[in-house]
């Protein structure tokens, strides 16, 4: 960590936070604050430069041309891909997830070049858009439980050689490709198609973000009750035949 206070970075709300994303950033704050961190919350909106010292960034969602304004913005910037040399952590969602790959689709049907920090590629698929509930187990090397969420997205994300898949779908479409991986990371940018908000419904990624930032192996434990509540009443309704 750069200094005392953990320094979380909410980028473009102004752009990327349709979707209810924004609740990420209160649950990692939060989650922080639990287990007794001073937390410098910094929210960047698209005309603002993307701070270089942060330790965590998030990344929404959006519609297709707030996310082309965002990529635009973002590479004229530079500053994310510079946080990501400094080997800040980076966790992005949906159209988030796309912007960080090398390309995807824009709202003009043309190819968008993206900031190229997670190896996919993202095209527009043909078929149906991908919405619904999702429910896939991540990466085991993580060690976490089930992830759940909730997907909204006509893009489809192919992964190249270096990336791994961030879980594998049980529901749901996640990456879209039919080979039933959900998300993406390179080291410590990580991707995932689920809103939800995703951090809600999931507090075990919002901790994984505070481990990897503070490079410990635990935390302490906090009382997870409604969190736990929550996830289980979205696995039982996805799991319902529709
Ligand atoms: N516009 C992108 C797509 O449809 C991302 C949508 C989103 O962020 N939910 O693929």
């Amino acid at each position: 960590m750069s200094d005392s206070s953990l320094r979380l970075v909410w980028v473009y709300p102004d752009l990327l936070s349709t979707y209810g994303d924004q609740g990420n950033a209160l649950v990692v704050e939060r989650r922080a604050r639990q287990r007794g961190l001073d937390v410098m919350r910094i929210d960047v909106r698209s005309d603002q430069p993307i701070p270089t010292s942060g330790d965590i960034y998030l990344i929404g969602g959006g519609e297709d041309r707030p996310q082309r304004l965002a990529s635009e913005r973002l590479r004229r910037d530079g500053g994310l891909n510079r946080a990501a040399e400094n080997g800040a952590i980076i966790f992005s969602v949906c159209a988030g997830y796309q912007i960080l790959g090398h390309e995807f689709i824009n709202d003009l049907g043309e190819r968008e070049p993206g900031l190229g920090l997670i190896d996919v590629v993202s095209t527009r698929g043909e078929g149906e858009r991908c919405v619904g509930d999702v429910l896939a187990d991540i990466d085991p090397r993580f060690g976490l439980p089930q992830l759940t969420g909730f997907e909204n997205h006509q893009g489809i994300t192919h992964l190249g050689p270096t990336a791994r898949p961030f879980a594998r779908t049980v529901i749901g479409r996640g990456n879209g490709t039919g080979d039933g991986t959900e998300g993406a990371y390179n080291d410590t940018v990580f991707g995932t198609y689920m809103h939800g908000p995703v951090m809600a419904r999931n507090p075990q990624i919002a901790d994984l973000l505070l481990k990897l930032a503070l490079d410990v192996n635990a935390l302490p434990p906090t009382d997870d009750r409604w969190y736990e509540a929550l996830r289980n009443e979205r696995i039982s309704s996805a799991s319902q035949p529709a």
